[in-house]
């Protein structure tokens, strides 16, 4: 129906112009590649991030890698409900032994989800947009975002960290997500 496509058309053109990217799925090669350091902090590195954190808030999601979007540079950006922000080049230098399981889920890959056990607090150090130094110490929610998008900046998805079996659990759910089961 030509109305349809219409307003499809119409739809895609108003998403770009919000700054949305395609999010890569579960099989990309992109998603499992360690990212190179962000090194140069110019304008189109703040654009790519508030285009990544409408394509986040748009999905919708609470974190999201450059990796995600193509892009293979050490940077994320996320959206807690409590506050927002952008990371480049983040490192943890210090974790709890204290662990929490919740679940996640990823942009990357839709409509699975499994618990997972993380680290309770976590500090941080990475640089600002503007590439200045910057250090967090985060807690619970924040810290599993945190630990989720740094470890996409390493290739790695948190599938990846579940036990065997429940990985195998996992494996099973993408297949039938990447078939439209
Ligand atoms: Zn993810």
């Amino acid at each position: 129906c030509g109305s349809i496509s219409t307003r499809a058309r119409f739809l895609r053109r108003l998403d770009r112009t919000m700054g949305s990217l395609d999010i890569r799925i579960f099989g990309d090669p992109v998603l499992r590649t360690p990212a190179r350091p962000v090194d140069v902090f110019d304008d189109a590195l703040r654009k790519l991030a508030a285009d990544m954190l409408d394509t986040m808030r748009a999905a919708p999601g609470v974190g999201l890698a450059a990796p995600q979007v193509g892009v293979d540079r050490r940077l994320f950006v996320f959206d807690s409900g409590e506050r927002s922000g952008a990371l480049c080049n983040p490192t943890i230098t210090w974790m709890s032994e204290e662990t929490q399981e919740g679940e996640e889920g990823c942009l990357s890959i839709p409509n699975v989800y499994f618990p997972v056990v993380r680290a309770m607090h976590i500090r941080v150090e990475a640089q600002d947009l503007d590439g200045a130094p910057v250090v967090e110490e985060v807690s619970e929610f924040e810290a599993r975002i945190f630990q989720h998008e740094i470890d996409h900046l390493d290739g790695i998805l948190f599938v990846d960290r579940l036990e065997p079996e429940v990985r195998k659990e996992a494996m099973q759910a993408i297949r039938d997500m990447l078939l439209g089961l």
